[in-house]
This record gives C-alpha cells, structure tokens and sequence, in this order.
C-alpha cells in the first residue's frame, strides 16, 4: 500500500480553482479538484501532472 511522501496545493493563477496533488511512494503522483468545477485552460493542466509508477494500481483511488 503506497504511503503519501509530500503534498501541494495547486492553485489556478487565472480562475482560483485548486487542486491537491499528492506524490506517493511508489511513485504516483496523483492530483485530485472538483471535476465539476468550471476549469480554465490552466486547470486542466492539473490533469497533466499525474504520473503513474506503472507498477498497476492507482494509489488515488
Ligand atoms: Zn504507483
Ligand atoms: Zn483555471
């Protein structure tokens, strides 16, 4: 079970939307905002900077 190692929060310069992204241990980074929030072009951004250790699992889940 992947551990949390360092948490940020992002925030959008534009429209303010946040955003918690979490790097995990195994090496996930996984970044989580309301989805149904209304999103810039810089929000979706956010997605972006997911990254998985492709180990299988989704420590975000
Ligand atoms: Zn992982
Ligand atoms: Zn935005």
């Amino acid at each position: 079970m992947a551990e949390v190692v360092d948490k940020d929060i992002l925030r959008c310069s534009c429209c303010g939307l946040t955003a918690v992204k979490l790097e995990w241990s195994c090496g996930c980074v996984t970044v989580s905002y309301d989805e149904d929030a209304p999103a810039c072009g810089d929000c979706d951004n956010f997605r972006d900077q997911r990254e998985s250790c492709g180990k299988g699992g989704w420590p975000g889940d």
